[in-house]
C-alpha cells in the first residue's frame, strides 16, 4: 500500500514538534515524513542572549535534527515554491536544479525572517538577533569592542566603544541588553584602561515600559532592575536612523554607540510570501483546525501562520510556546484527516511568560504567580533547561550554567578575517566614511547623496576640506592600489548611499575589467594629492577665499522639471545659455539640464512633450557657499566642468549663485600680478 507522504517545510519550534508528533501517532509504517529545513538543526532562539553574553557556547543552542527526528527524513534543503494545483513542493536540488517532490498532507512551518530594513541604515550598521550565526558574531563583536576600549588614547572615543545600544524592549531585546550589561560589567577586572562608569549599555523601546507582554507590576520590577543593574532605559522613543556612529531618534535626539542590537523588524518568510492564500500582517490565515483556508491538505503552524485560539478567539502570539502546541495539534489533526475523523480547533491555555533580565534576576508570570528576581530567575533557568530538545544539549547548557558558578564568563574573541564582500552602507551628514591614516580595506561608490574629502595635517588637525563628490563617484581606490595607509578622510556631507567594495574584489575586478582601470588611473590623475606642489601659492590663495567672494548670480532663467521638450529647446534658442538649472520653486536646485542632456533623451526616443525633470542630470554636485575657492578648483578638475552651481549650505539645495572656471583663473592672476 502506498504510505502517505506529509511533507513539513520548516524545522523550527513548530515543524520539529508536528514531525514527532506525526512519528508517534503514525509511525514509519504508515507515512512517509519528509522534513525540509534551510539549515541542518534547530536553533533554541530563547538561549540566544546567553550565547551572546558568553555564559554558554553558541554549538548549545542548535541541536542537529537527524539526530533530534530519527526515522524521518530530513532534507536540508530551501522550498522554494508550493505547486497548489499539483501538491508538489519545488526545492533548488543538490545538483542545482529546480526539482519538485508531491505530497498528500503539506505543513509550512517556515517561521519568519529578521528584516531590518525597517529603519534606514539599521541593515547596514546593527547587529541582528535571530540566528546563531548573529549571536556567535555579536558576542565577537562586543569583546572586539572591550579590546579596542583596552588600547583607545581618546577617552570619548573609549565611552563610544563600551556603548551598546540595544533596540527592542520586548523579551529577546531584554534579554541581550541584561546578557551584554552583566558580561561586559562583571569583565571589567580583567582591563586595566576602562571602568564601570565608561560602560553604558541602553535599551530603546517604543512604548511607556518594556516587556508589554507580561504585567505591568513585573515590567516595573524588570526596569527597576535592570536600570539599578546599569541599563539605560530610553521610553516612549522610535528609531529613524541607524549610523555607524549610533542611532537616531524620531524628534531628533542622536545617541552615540560603537555597537547596535537590533532585535525588531521581521518579515514573511519568502516561500509564505510567494504563496497566493490570505494573509494578515504576513502571515497565513487559517481555519481553526490550522489547514490554510480554502485548501484541504495544507497546514501551517507557528510564526507563519495566523492561528486563532479557540481559548480566546484571539490570534496566537509568535511565540515558540504557542508553534509547538500548533505543531503538536496540527499533527494530531493530520492523523485524525487520515483516519476520516473530525478535526479539532486549535486550544491552548499558555502556561506563563518568563524573561531573564540579566544580574541573576528573572521575571515570570506563570501558572497566575507573579515571581521576580532570584527565584524567577532560577525558575526560568529551570524551565528553559528542561526545554532543550536532547539531553545531550541539556547536558552541555548546564554544565556551561555551572561552570560560571565558579569561574568567569569567557573573553576569548575568535578573530575572523572578514568576508570581502559587497554591501551597502548609509551615512548621515557629518559621519566619516573613511578616516585619514586607516588601512584601506574597501573602495566606494557613492550611489545618492554627497561627500566632502577632507585632509589635516599637524598644523591643521581639524583638516581642510578639498574635495566634493556626489553621486555616480569613487572613492577609497588610491591605498587600495598603493596599500598605503589613507590620506584624507571622507565625510557624508549629506545623507548618503555608498556601495562598499571590498578590497580582494576591488582588485579581482579592476585588474580584468579595462574600462575601470582607465577609470582609476585618470582618477589618481586628476586627484592627485601633490596637484598643488609647483603652486603652493596659488593653493594658498584659493583656500583663503571663500566662494561667497567670487561667485556670480544664479544663471536665469530657471526652468521647472515639467517644462516640455520642445520649451527647453526653445528656452536655448532664446537665451543663448549653455545650460539650464531646473528648479520647481524658484529657489531648490533639483537638476541640471545641458544640450548635451537635450539631444541624448532625443536620441533615446524623447519626445516634443517630455518633461525636462526625465532629461536633466538630477542631483548635480553643487558647492557650498562658504566652501573655499580650492574645492571648486577640485570639483572643476573631477568634473570637468567650466560652471558649477553654489548653494547656501552644504545641507541645503537652495541656490545661492554660480562658481565659473574663468572667473577662478581671472581672480588668481589678478591677484598674483599685484602680488608682483
Ligand atoms: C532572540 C529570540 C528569543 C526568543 N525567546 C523566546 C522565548 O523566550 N520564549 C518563546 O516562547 N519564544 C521565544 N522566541 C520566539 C520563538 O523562537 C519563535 O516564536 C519560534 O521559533 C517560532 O517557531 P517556528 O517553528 O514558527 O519558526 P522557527 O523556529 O523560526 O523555524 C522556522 C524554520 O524554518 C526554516 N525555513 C524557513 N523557510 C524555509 C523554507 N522555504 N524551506 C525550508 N525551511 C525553511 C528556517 O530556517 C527555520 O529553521 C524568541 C525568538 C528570538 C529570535
Amino acid at each position: 500500500m502506498k504510505k502517505t507522504r506529509i511533507i513539513i517545510a520548516g524545522g523550527g519550534f513548530g515543524g520539529v514538534k508536528c514531525a514527532q508528533t506525526l512519528k508517534r501517532e503514525l509511525g514509519c509504517d504508515k507515512a512517509e515524513i519528509v522534513l525540509f529545513n534551510s539549515e541542518n538543526h534547530l536553533v533554541f532562539c530563547p538561549l540566544l542572549a546567553e550565547v551572546v553574553g558568553s555564559s554558554i557556547n553558541p554549538l548549545d543552542v542548535v541541536v542537529p535534527l537527524r539526530q533530534l527526528l530519527p526515522g524521518i527524513f530530513c532534507r536540508t534543503e530551501e522550498v522554494q515554491n508550493v505547486d497548489l494545483s499539483r501538491n508538489e513542493v519545488e526545492f533548488v536540488a543538490d545538483d542545482g536544479r529546480a526539482s519538485r517532490m508531491s505530497y498528500d498532507q503539506l505543513v509550512l512551518a517556515c517561521g519568519n525572517i529578521t528584516n531590518l530594513n525597517v529603519v534606514p541604515g539599521m541593515a547596514d550598521h546593527a547587529f541582528a538577533l535571530k540566528t546563531v550565526g548573529d549571536a556567535a558574531l555579536l558576542r565577537s563583536h562586543v569583546m572586539m569592542q572591550m579590546e579596542k576600549a583596552e588600547v583607545c588614547a581618546d577617552p570619548d572615543r573609549r565611552k563610544w566603544y563600551l556603548h551598546f545600544i540595544v533596540v527592542g524592549g520586548g523579551f529577546s531585546g531584554a534579554e541581550a541588553a541584561g546578557e551584554i550589561n552583566d558580561l561586559i560589567r562583571s569583565s571589567g577586572r580583567y582591563f586595566q584602561n576602562f571602568r564601570c562608569e565608561d560602560v553604558s549599555v541602553t535599551l530603546i523601546h517604543s512604548r511607556e515600559q518594556i516587556l508589554p507582554e507580561i504585567t505591568s507590576d513585573l515590567r516595573e520590577f524588570a526596569r527597576k532592575k535592570m536600570e539599578k543593574a546599569g541599563v539605560k532605559m530610553v521610553l516612549n522613543a522610535r528609531v529613524a536612523v541607524a549610523t555607524p556612529e549610533g542611532v537616531g531618534l524620531q524628534g531628533g535626539q542622536f545617541i552615540k554607540g560603537a555597537t547596535i542590537v537590533c532585535t525588531v523588524g521581521s518579515s514573511t518568510a519568502p516561500v509564505v510570501e510567494r504563496l497566493n492564500f490570505p494573509k494578515e500582517k504576513g502571515r497565513l490565515l487559517t481555519e481553526a483546525d490550522m489547514r490554510l483556508r480554502g485548501s484541504s491538505n495544507v497546514w501551517a503552524v507557528g510564526d507563519c501562520a495566523m492561528v486563532i485560539n479557540s481559548l480566546d478567539g484571539q490570534p496566537c502570539p509568535t511565540t515558540g510556546q504557542f508553534a509547538e502546541r500548533q505543531g503538536r495539534q496540527c499533527a494530531q489533526n493530520i492523523v485524525r484527516v487520515l483516519k476520516a475523523e473530525a478535526t479539532k480547533p486549535f486550544f491552548f491555555k499558555q502556561l506563563g511568560e518568563l524573561c531573564s533580565i540579566g544580574g541573576h534576576s528573572a521575571v515570570a508570570d506563570m501558572l497566575g504567580l507573579h515571581l521576580s528576581g532570584f527565584l524567577a530567575w532560577f525558575i526560568w533557568r529551570g524551565v528553559y533547561l528542561f526545554k532543550v530538545p536532547t539531553w545531550a544539549r541539556r547536558f552541555q547548557v548546564g554544565f556551561d550554567w555551572a561552570w560560571l558558578l565558579l569561574f568567569p564568563r569567557d573573553l576569548a574573541h575568535i578573530r575572523t578575517r572578514p568576508t570581502d564582500r559587497v554591501s551597502h552602507a548609509y551615512y548621515q551628514p557629518g559621519d566619516f566614511i573613511i578616516r585619514q591614516d586607516d588601512p584601506a580595506t574597501n573602495f566606494y561608490v557613492i550611489e545618492k547623496g554627497e561627500v566632502e574629502v577632507v585632509r589635516s595635517t599637524d598644523k591643521d588637525p581639524k583638516g581642510e576640506v578639498i574635495a566634493v563628490l556626489n553621486s555616480g563617484s569613487f572613492f577609497g581606490e588610491r591605498a587600495l592600489l598603493s596599500n598605503d595607509p589613507r590620506v584624507a578622510s571622507v565625510r557624508a556631507r549629506t545623507a548618503v548611499e555608498v556601495l562598499v567594495i571590498g578590497k580582494n574584489v576591488f582588485t579581482q575586478i579592476s585588474g580584468a575589467l579595462g574600462p575601470l582601470r582607465d577609470a582609476l588611473a585618470q582618477a589618481l590623475n586628476r586627484r592627485g594629492i601633490d596637484v598643488w606642489k609647483g603652486e603652493p601659492q596659488v593653493h594658498d590663495l584659493l583656500s583663503s577665499i571663500q566662494l561667497k567672494d567670487l561667485m556670480e548670480p544664479v544663471p536665469q532663467p530657471l526652468l521647472r522639471p515639467e517644462a516640455s521638450l520642445r520649451d527647453v529647446g526653445h528656452a536655448f534658442v532664446e537665451n543663448g545659455n549653455e545650460f539650464f538649472y531646473v528648479s520647481s520653486d524658484g529657489q531648490t536646485l533639483e537638476g541640471v539640464l545641458t544640450i548635451t542632456d537635450l539631444l541624448r533623451g532625443r536620441a533615446n526616443g524623447a519626445t516634443d512633450k517630455t518633461p525636462a525633470a526625465e532629461l536633466m542630470s538630477k542631483n548635480p554636485v553643487a558647492l557650498a557657499a562658504d566652501d573655499t575657492c580650492a574645492v571648486a578648483a577640485a570639483a572643476f578638475r573631477e568634473y570637468r566642468l567650466k560652471s558649477l552651481p553654489v548653494v547656501e549650505h552644504k545641507d541645503s539645495r537652495k541656490l545661492a549663485g554660480c562658481i565659473k572656471v574663468r572667473r577662478l583663473m581671472a581672480y588668481v592672476f589678478k591677484e598674483l600680478s599685484d602680488g608682483k
